[in-house]
Parts: C-alpha cells; structure tokens; sequence
C-alpha cells in the first residue's frame, strides 16, 4: 500500500463512528486502551455515534473479548499468524485497511512507543491528518468536528488543531492523561475477527529476539500513591529518606526533572511534560518549586501534598496541603509518626 494522496476530495459524510487503536503485548492489554475507550465513549456519545476498539495480534481472543466489558460497541480482531509480534509494517498495513474498508470518522491511538511508531504510517497510508501528543479531545459542537489540543514550543503554548478536509481525524494521546472506563459485569459489544491480507514480503523487518527489561519497572502510570522529590533533595542520598517513606505507603518514587538531571535518578521516575504524566490518589512534592513543566505530569492528582522551604514556591497553589519547612526534617517525622 502507498502513500495515498491527501486531498482526496472525500465525503465526510462517508465516514462514521470512533475508533481506538487498542494496544496488548504478548496478550497483556496495555492500560491506555482503556483510558482511550474511556475517552471514545464520551467523544462517540456526542456524536450519537458508534465506539469500537481494533486489536492486532494472534492467539489474544480471550484478550480482545474481555474488551466487550468496557461500553464498547464493537470489538474488531486482527487476527493473523504473522501478527503474533509488533512489526511497523504488519501493524500499519492491517490497520490502515481496516480503516479504508469501514471508514471511521476518528481514530484514537496511545502516545506508547507502538503507537507512536504505527499511527505516522497510518495516516500516511490513508492519507489523513494526524495529531500527535494530545491531552485534551472535544467534539465542536458547530460543526462535530474533532479539536485536538496539545502542549506546543516546550508547554509554553496549547496549540488546537483541526482535521477539516479529510477522514478519519487521527490523534495519539498521551498515556495517563484520560480517564479509564470502568468494567461492567456485562458484555457489552460485538466481537468481529477480522483477516488482513498479509503476505510475509509486505513485512520488511523480522523479529529476532525480545530482552526483558533488566531493571525492574517502575509504574507510576498506574501507581495509587507518589512520592517525588525534586532540587530540594541536594543530593542522591536524599532519596534512600524518600524510599524510606515510599516503602511505609507502598507507594512509587518520582522525581522532577531537576532531580534527574542531577544524575540522583533515573528517568524512568521523571513527573512532568517530557517525563510520566500521573494522577494517583495521592502525589507528595517533597523539595519541587513546581515548574509548569512538572505541574502539566501531575494537576490532576486527587490529593497533593508539597513540602517546600519556600512559602512563596508555586506548588503551594496547586497543593491540597502544604507544609513549609525543611524536607529533611519534615519526612523523618512522618516517617516516625506511621511507624508508630
Ligand atoms: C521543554 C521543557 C520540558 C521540561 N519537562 C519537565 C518535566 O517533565 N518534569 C519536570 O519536573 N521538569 C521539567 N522541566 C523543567 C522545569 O522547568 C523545572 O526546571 C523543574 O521542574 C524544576 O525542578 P525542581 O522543582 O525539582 O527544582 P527547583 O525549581 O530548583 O525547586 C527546588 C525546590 O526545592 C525547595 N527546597 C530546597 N531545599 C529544600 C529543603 N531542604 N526542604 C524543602 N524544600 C527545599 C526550594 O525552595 C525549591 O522550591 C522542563 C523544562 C523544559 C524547558
């Protein structure tokens, strides 16, 4: 399949219905398919239409039914032995027909490092429009068309983009920025299992090998509780204090960007606008001024709490709670305190 034209002088009217390009290795279902199917079930309710959810793999069945659970209407399987690992072109191919054969109006795929690799190549293919990075989705309601806004220049700008001419409107969005959807008991939609016409030629990179990750994972996409530290800290050692107290909370570690690039982290546990983007239950800001750039990863926390020496440090405007003083006083006390 080539590149297609991009003004194809289509009708809009041809195209209907959301959908979101869901994402499993080795039959796991990565969790930002479930916050894409929570946001394409608000966005296809305002325009009355359909919400589906696309699964490329082989052997995922059970996988891909358990999607029924989560208010889609409609689950369509990309079933091929050739699809049993991610390739850019098998993944790309298969999709990008999928979408020329129904016609969806738009699709949603996860900022993830498959996402962001396979979502380029689609639009190309289908020669569309394509977003990249978007934190907020709203349909006009002028004209229901999809405004796609995302940070621009480093977080200094929200930039709104519009798809007016061509279908479908295509967006990757940012993991941990939507809301999941929740599980019903119930199945809701329908499954279709769909066979993409794949040969092996069309696939030009083999898959060799796959290496765990050595060190072990930390997810803070997922993590209930945060607690992060920042410049404050002064140095490495200061996170064995912050350690001290994430073990006491069964919480995760984050840090700012300061603090990594200080070399006290790794930035796997960077918060922020080029780090993880979080909304636990609770964030701890220990020694972070709260820079736009690090609050833009962690605002939508339910509970914040910042330590900071400086009462005048703008993370207290955005706290629930503040405690002005000096960490490394502060975090032993609590500490202290839970372990009584
Ligand atoms: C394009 C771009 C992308 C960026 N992306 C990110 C990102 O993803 N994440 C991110 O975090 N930043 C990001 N930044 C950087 C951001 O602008 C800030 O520089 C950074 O967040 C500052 O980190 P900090 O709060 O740890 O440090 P500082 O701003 O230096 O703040 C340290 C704070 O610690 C307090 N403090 C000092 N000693 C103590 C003590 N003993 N006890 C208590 N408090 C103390 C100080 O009062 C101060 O408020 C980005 C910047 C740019 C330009």
């Amino acid at each position: 399949m080539m590149r297609a034209k991009v003004n194809q002088g289509i009708n809009l009217n041809d195209y209907n219905g959301v959908w979101v390009i869901g994402e499993q290795r080795e039959g796991k279902i990565n969790p930002v398919t479930i916050e894409l199917i929570g946001e394409g079930r608000k966005l296809a309710d305002q325009l009355g239409k359909e919400l589906a959810v696309v699964i490329v793999g082989y052997e995922v069945e059970k996988e891909v039914k358990e999607l029924l659970h989560y208010s889609v209407d409609k689950a369509y399987y990309i079933n091929d032995p050739l699809l049993k690992d991610f390739t850019t072109d098998g993944y790309a191919i298969s999709i990008a027909g999928l979408i020329e054969e129904k016609k969806p109006e738009v699709v949603l795929v996860g900022a993830t490092s498959i996402g962001r690799d396979i979502a380029p190549r689609i639009a190309g293919k289908v020669g569309t429009g394509l977003t990249a990075d978007c934190t907020k989705l709203e349909i006009d309601s002028t004209d229901n068309k999809l405004l796609q806004t995302r940070p621009a220049f480093g977080g200094n700008l929200m930039a709104t983009i519009v798809c007016p001419k061509n279908r479908p409107q295509m967006s990757t969005v940012r993991p941990g920025v939507m809301a999941k959807a929740v599980r019903t008991e119930s199945e809701t939609g329908v499954l279709e299992v769909v066979t993409p016409e794949l040969n092996e030629k069309m696939i030009r990179t083999r898959l060799v090998e796959i290496l765990p990750k050595e060190k072990k994972s930390i997810n803070l996409t997922d993590a209930r509780i945060i607690v992060s530290a920042g410049r404050g800290l002064k140095r490495a050692e200061g996170f064995e204090l912050i350690k001290e107290l994430a073990d006491k909370l069964g919480a995760e570690i984050g840090a700012s960007r300061a603090a990594v690039d200080s070399g006290w982290i790794e930035h796997s546990h960077q918060v922020g606008q080029t780090g993880t983007t979080v909304r636990p239950e609770l964030y701890i800001a220990c020694g972070i001024s709260g820079a736009i750039q690090h609050l833009a990863g962690m605002s939508d926390s339910k509970y914040i709490v910042a330590i900071n020496k400086d009462s005048k440090a703008p993370i207290f405007s955005i706290c629930d709670y503040g405690i002005v003083g000096d960490l490394y006083e502060i975090l032993p006390e609590m500490i202290e305190s839970l372990n009584r």
